[in-house]
């Protein structure tokens, strides 16, 4: 089997990114950058990553779905192709979403607080949630949605350019457009803006650790602790997902998780209190968690929304587990969205909504008691 690694030293990379700036496109390691045309917009692609020719044809070693391409076919994310036996991303440089959003919408409850984050996304996802909000982007390809042509650097200027804090890689699934994350990500770096992955979690370890390197925090949904329900509700396996929790902690990488409760599918109790448990026995006790509420969507549309109660319980139950930030998200104007300190109780940040209405930190401490409060603060 052959490898295409594409890896790079950083001196390598500076320099290239001063081509990039020059307007010369091509990224190093990653082959040709091509302009076609799709069906509604212009579309790019680029050389992938993590890519590997076997006998049955091309894979795709980024996600735990393993695509493996012939000529022509279209990946189960539906933004990678193999032309001309390489693997190409279509996705780069073509974000179909971009927005300024408070970094409390992604939900980070512990990173930058009130600071604004510049979200791109690109059209597809390796997993098909039934109760997906952005099915109209994350179900499609980049050939089906409308795009803007906004080159990594570009995304760098236009974040500065709205003074924003950091560059969010969200609302689709952004290890599908890895390649355009990575590169976004490393000229960020370079020019002090910090990076931040809204992800599912459902990536190989390899292209992870290298992930890793250029983002600064990551919210992760971890969508249940039932393999069967995992498989049902979105089509993927929860144990990549705890691994790659393991992965983003020991790299060094701000994480916070977000559990959607959904009515009839991840309400359980019992099961919730494994997770609180399993999160705690493997040292998760100072990651935020974040119980969000089910509004009706997609494929269950028939479903009620989570009832707040049960919500509540949830944050009740994770804090017996012994979880030391616990959060209900998407009820707002309900206190157990604001932040308070674990050890002497008092509310360090109140929020309304997305909005910091008080921040009572001292530095990273709490005001009252001078307790350490995990995060990145400012
Ligand atoms: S990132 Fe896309 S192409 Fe690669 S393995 Fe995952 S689903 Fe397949």
């Amino acid at each position: 089997m052959e490898r295409r690694e594409n890896k790079i030293s950083k001196r390598k990379f500076i320099r290239q990114c001063a081509a990039l700036s020059a307007g010369m496109l091509c990224l190093p390691g990653h082959g040709l950058l091509v302009e076609s045309s799709g069906e509604n917009q212009n579309t790019f692609r680029r050389e992938a990553m993590f890519q590997e020719k076997t006998a049955r044809g091309i894979m795709c070693r980024i996600c735990p779905n393993e695509c493996v391409l012939k000529e022509g076919e279209l990946s189960q994310c539906r933004n990678r192709k193999v032309i001309r036996s390489v693997l190409y991303t279509l996705a780069y440089g073509n974000p179909c979403s971009v927005n300024v959003d408070p970094i409390e919408k992604k939900p980070l409850y512990h990173f930058l607080p009130g600071t604004r984050a510049f979200s791109i996304a690109t059209a597809g996802c390796n997993l098909a949630c039934l109760n997906c909000q952005n099915w109209a982007i994350s179900q499609t390809g980049p050939d089906k949605t409308r795009n803007i042509n906004l080159m990594p650097d570009k995304v760098v200027s236009e974040c500065l350019a709205k003074n924003c804090s950091s560059i969010a890689y969200t609302y689709s699934e952004p290890v599908t457009f890895y390649e355009y994350a990575f590169d976004t990500a490393f000229l960020a770096k370079l020019a002090g803006i910090r990076n931040v992955f809204k992800s599912n979690g459902y990536i190989n370890p390899e292209p992870l650790r290298k992930l890793c390197t250029v983002i600064d925090a990551a919210n992760i949904d971890l969508k249940s602790f039932n393999d069967s329900t995992y498989l049902r509700l979105s089509g993927g396996k929860l144990q990549p997902v705890l691994d790659s929790l393991r992965i983003f902690r020991d790299m060094g990488v701000w994480l916070e998780i977000t559990n959607l409760i959904i009515p009839g599918w991840t309400d359980d109790m019992d099961e919730i209190k494994k997770m609180c448990n399993w999160l705690v026995k493997n040292g998760f006790s100072n990651t935020p968690i974040h119980f969000s509420r089910f509004y009706p969507t997609y494929k269950l549309e028939q479903l009620p929304p989570t009832p707040v109660e049960v919500l509540n319980t949830a944050v009740k139950t994770a804090r017996d587990e012994g979880l030391q930030y616990v959060y209900t998200g998407n009820v707002p104007g309900n206190e157990l969205s604001n932040t308070k300190c674990p050890e002497c109780g008092t509310e360090l940040i109140v929020r309304q909504g997305y909005r910091i209405v008080a921040n009572n930190l001292a530095g990273s401490k709490c005001s009252k008691c001078g307790k350490v409060i995990d995060g990145i603060w400012g």
